[in-house]
């Protein structure tokens, strides 16, 4: 447990700086058809995502298009449940009764096989203190999936540190 003293903090206001902006209105057209065999695979408790066919390179959750040359990729591999913590960062949650600081774990995995990263959830049992960059993780499906990125319900570690902690006090 951490303890914060910082929670919430006033700043005092500086400058101000002021102007006008002139904004347009802007329609996203997101085709979702596209993504179907990736939401199908989901369901199915399986991953795939897009390889671009220009750089290689693949992304999960797929993109549309590829963040590396512009081009559009269009062809779908197969993933394991299995990834590594890219990078992590906490979620400080304020315990109302002790005023205590709780840090929770926010992970970006990249799944094996993928070359992108996407921001997700740790198992909650799992301390902060113990993720690390490279930590080895696998999915954690929903019992009943429903063909939507929430089917994995989060990511457990596989080199699980709240086991070794009880194989050690036993
Ligand atoms: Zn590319």
């Amino acid at each position: 447990m951490v303890r914060l003293e910082y929670i919430k903090k006033e700043y005092e206001k500086t400058r101000q700086m002021p102007g006008k902006w002139y904004l347009t209105s802007c329609r996203y057209k997101f085709n979702i058809t596209r993504f179907q065999p990736f939401l199908s695979a989901l369901k199915e408790k399986r991953l795939i995502g897009l390889k671009c066919r220009s750089c290689n390179t693949v992304s999960f959750p797929p993109k549309l298009v590829c963040g590396k040359c512009l081009t559009r990729p269009d062809q779908w591999v197969s993933l394991r449940e299995t990834g590594i913590v890219a990078t992590f960062t906490a979620n400080y949650m304020k315990d109302e009764t002790t005023g205590e600081a709780n840090a929770f774990p926010v992970i970006a995995v990249r799944q094996d096989g993928a070359d992108t990263t996407y921001l997700t959830q740790l198992n909650p049992k799992v301390k902060f203190e113990d993720v690390y960059v490279g930590m080895p993780v696998k999915i954690k499906w929903k019992d009943n999936t429903e063909g939507n990125l929430n089917d994995i319900d989060y990511y457990d570690c596989i080199d699980d540190p709240t086991q070794k902690m009880d194989s050690l006090t036993k």
